[in-house]
């Protein structure tokens, strides 16, 4: 009944042809993920710590924080 670890993989790895063309769409365009970081993110529950991930996340942050700032100074002035 229990699940395998080796069934977690990255939401963001998107697969064809089973495993012969991996990428990621994570992000404003597709990203080819290496194989150090297939082996160590991509293909296990540590795919939430990928350097990759964390880099967008963290520019969406800004962005809305952007957002927010721009918002506003159209308010406020
Ligand atoms: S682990 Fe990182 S590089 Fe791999 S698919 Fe997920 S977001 Fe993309």
């Amino acid at each position: 009944m229990n699940s395998t670890m080796n069934d977690v993989k990255c939401p963001n790895l998107v697969e064809w042809l089973d495993w012969v063309i991996l990428m990621c769409k994570k992000g404003d365009s597709p990203y080819v993920p290496s194989t150090t970081e297939l082996k160590s993110y991509c293909k296990n529950k540590a795919y939430n710590k990928c350097p990759h991930s964390i880099k967008f996340d963290r520019a969406l942050t800004v962005k809305n924080l952007n957002r927010v700032a721009d918002n506003c100074e159209a308010i406020h002035g």
